[in-house]
């Protein structure tokens, strides 16, 4: 040490150049702005960052934040000392590390020849707060500890010098060592020099997120879902007892009836009752009788013989024939044929069909779960439903609750279908704003999980990659088309259609119609009507009006006046 061209030169130079001007909220380094930030604050954040992303990675985030540091000061430093020796000018980085309170640095050996590129250096550093925060928050390291601080050191030096070098820190006090003491060489010079920069690279973890996810989803993709049993999920009592019944109906081989809304899951309970039943193993076949023309649905069902009538070519099987030995579920059964209800019963009764247009009877070993979304009961009074088939699948009968009826579970589906949907698009959202939440919950959902299902399957499409699910997203409604939309009898009657919060019920709305078209009532008299009446049951109140009558209170403001005006304009022709 009694070298004198390893002596600093006098800090105030440098003290000059640090300017603290709190009435403006600032602290100036020179050029650099600057922040004191307390060790507390420093340790902690080490901690999480190196518990989250493992200590390899974090070591290289703390070295390339002291990288950065030192690649500034070094600009700084050649500013300052123009006229100075190149080794005395060297010295104002250790200084500044000095300066900002991050370590007392020692100069030890100091050889740097600009001319024939030549760098060697070591120094010791005392009191290093990198040492101290391991103490703080890490405990004693297998290795050293001081990443920022040598990242500054290879910067620094790097920058002033021109020259690529780099530092190793061959004993630390955070691993134990009786001092931290580090060594700069030019970087070809240390054997692992090309390992070592790799730490001055930036790794994006999220790439390797990605990279991961989607080979998950590959590997998933492959391995396909093996679900023995479909999932029921949900919590709300309504549900859970529905569930329960269902359970249990399951190994009793009954004929069973699942009432409910459309959209309600009719058919993934149904495929949980096969599922759950002794039957597991035979074939689940499931059956819209809706989506089958009633002409159709016969032979569709119960197969026919070739002949029968013209187009029946050849023989085929029924949907009945196909499901033997396992189970058939009939969606909205309501709508068989009576001929259809007729062969359905005997099928019950007998366990036997025949095929249309052949008189072979075949037995037949089927369970039976049939599914309504309307009255059976009210159908067997019209006479529209056989009174006796009702009977018989009406003997195990759940009803499933539409989704309003378990607000507790829109929650728990909404997550379900999102991270359902994220995999099947690839994409990763970081979930519903609280705002889309309370949307989510606040909406009654007339086509149930199906309509649930849908808007968060859209939500996700219509949502970039890492960001949050919107409300707009979910319900693809341009607010500023809507500005006066009550959040809480929100209709979101747009163009699409499919979202109504308040589905008419279309038959009472096919009768309507018919009395108003048969008795000429036109539309303007109609409206009149309607908007009166409406005002009527407000009590003069504009808003609760048109909330009765799913307008805006601008459009049904308009509406008022337009027809204020024609009444003018009426009286003045008279
Ligand atoms: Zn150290």
């Amino acid at each position: 040490m009694s070298d004198a061209h390893l002596q600093f030169p006098d800090l105030k130079y440098l003290l000059d150049k640090l300017q603290f001007k709190p009435e403006e909220g600032k602290i100036w380094l020179a050029e650099q702005r600057t922040v004191l930030m307390g060790l507390g604050a420093l340790s902690s954040f080490r901690k999480e960052i190196i518990t989250s992303m493992g200590m390899e990675r974090g070591k290289g985030f703390f070295m390339r934040l002291g990288y950065y540091s030192g690649m500034r000061d070094a600009e700084l430093a050649r500013k300052l000392n123009p006229d100075a020796t190149p080794d005395q000018a060297f010295l104002t980085g250790p200084q500044l590390h000095c300066l900002r309170g991050m370590v007392k640095v020692i100069p030890l050996v100091l050889e740097y020849d600009p001319d024939k590129k030549h760098f060697y250096a070591e120094f010791e550093w005392v009191d290093s707060f990198e040492v101290e925060i391991c103490r703080m928050s890490l405990g004693q390291l297998n290795e050293p500890a001081c990443w920022m601080l040598l990242g500054y050191a290879c910067a620094y030096s790097s920058h002033f010098t021109g020259l690529d070098i780099q530092f190793r820190e061959v004993e630390c006090r955070g691993q134990g060592d009786h001092q931290c003491r580090i060594v700069g060489k030019v970087a070809t010079e240390w054997p692992d020099h090309e390992a070592f920069s790799h730490f001055f690279r930036e790794a994006p973890l999220i790439d390797e997120l990605y990279e991961l996810q989607s080979r998950i989803a590959d590997l998933e993709q492959t391995l396909g879902y093996p679900e023995d049993i479909p999932k029921a999920l949900g919590e709300a009592p309504p549900f859970t007892s529905a569930l329960e019944m269902i359970d249990r109906g399951a190994n009793a081989d009954v004929t069973m009836l699942l009432i409910g809304e459309t959209g309600t899951g009719k058919e993934v309970l149904a495929r949980r009752v096969h599922s759950m039943s002794t039957r597991k193993d035979g074939p689940f076949v499931a059956v819209n009788c809706a989506a089958i023309p009633p002409e159709l649905i016969e032979s569709e069902l119960f197969g026919v013989e070739k002949g029968a009538y013209t187009g029946a070519t050849q023989s085929r099987k029924g949907r009945f024939e196909r499901a033997d030995g396992g189970t058939i579920f009939l969606d909205e059964v309501i709508e068989l044929s009576p001929r259809a209800q007729a062969a359905l019963l005997r099928v019950i009764q007998e366990g036997e069909l025949e095929r249309v247009g052949d008189d072979h009877t075949r037995s037949i070993n089927v369970r039976i779960v049939a599914a309504t979304n309307e009255d059976l009961a009210a159908a067997v009074k019209t006479g529209r439903f056989r009174a006796d088939l009702f009977y018989r699948i009406n003997a195990y009968m759940v009803v499933i609750p539409a989704l309003r009826e378990r607000q507790n579970d829109i929650g728990l589906l909404a997550e379900h279908f999102r991270k359902r949907y994220e995999k099947q698009y690839r994409k990763v959202t970081l979930g519903f704003t609280d705002r889309a939440l309370a949307a989510l919950h606040g909406y009654d959902w007339p086509g149930n999980i199906r309509e649930l299902e849908n808007a968060v399957e859209r939500g996700i499409i219509l949502t970039d990659e890492s960001c949050s699910i919107t409300e707009q997203n979910l319900f693809n409604v341009g607010w500023s088309q809507t500005p006066s939309v009550d959040p809480k009898t929100r209709k979101l009657n747009q163009s699409s259609g499919q979202l109504e919060s308040h589905k008419p019920n279309e038959l009472l709305l096919a009768s309507l119609t018919d009395q108003i078209l048969y008795n000429e009532i036109s539309i303007s008299d109609l409206e009149a009507a309607l908007i009166n009446k409406a005002t009527e049951k407000a009590e003069g109140n504009i808003s609760a009006a048109a909330r009765l009558l799913g307008l805006s209170r601008p459009a049904l403001a308009y509406r008022l006046k337009r027809q204020d005006e024609d009444t003018n304009t009426e009286a003045e022709k008279k």
